[in-house]
């Protein structure tokens, strides 16, 4: 099957191999961090959580996405308030 499904008990344990350590959601056939939006591959159905081998979230792997931002970032962030 090509089916890349990850059973749900594993991917609980499953963190961001960068410093945030974040929970990992599964999007299609790879692995999102919830925190810095880097995206893993899976591979036969092993997840592989490498630095090396990830694609980075728009501002780096290990730094916030935007929503999930602290409270100071998220600010110096909006720029869309006036
Ligand atoms: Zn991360």
């Amino acid at each position: 099957m090509p089916d890349p499904m990850i059973d749900a008990d594993l991917l609980a344990i499953l963190a961001c191999p960068s410093d945030d350590h974040a929970p990992l959601r599964l999007s299609g056939e790879t692995l999102v961090c919830t925190h810095c939006a880097s995206v893993f591959p899976i591979r036969d159905g092993i997840p592989v959580l490498l630095i090396d081998d990830a694609t980075p979230g728009p501002n780096g792997i290990g730094h916030a996405a935007a929503s999930e931002a602290p409270a100071s970032e998220t600010a110096a962030a909006d720029s869309a308030a006036p």
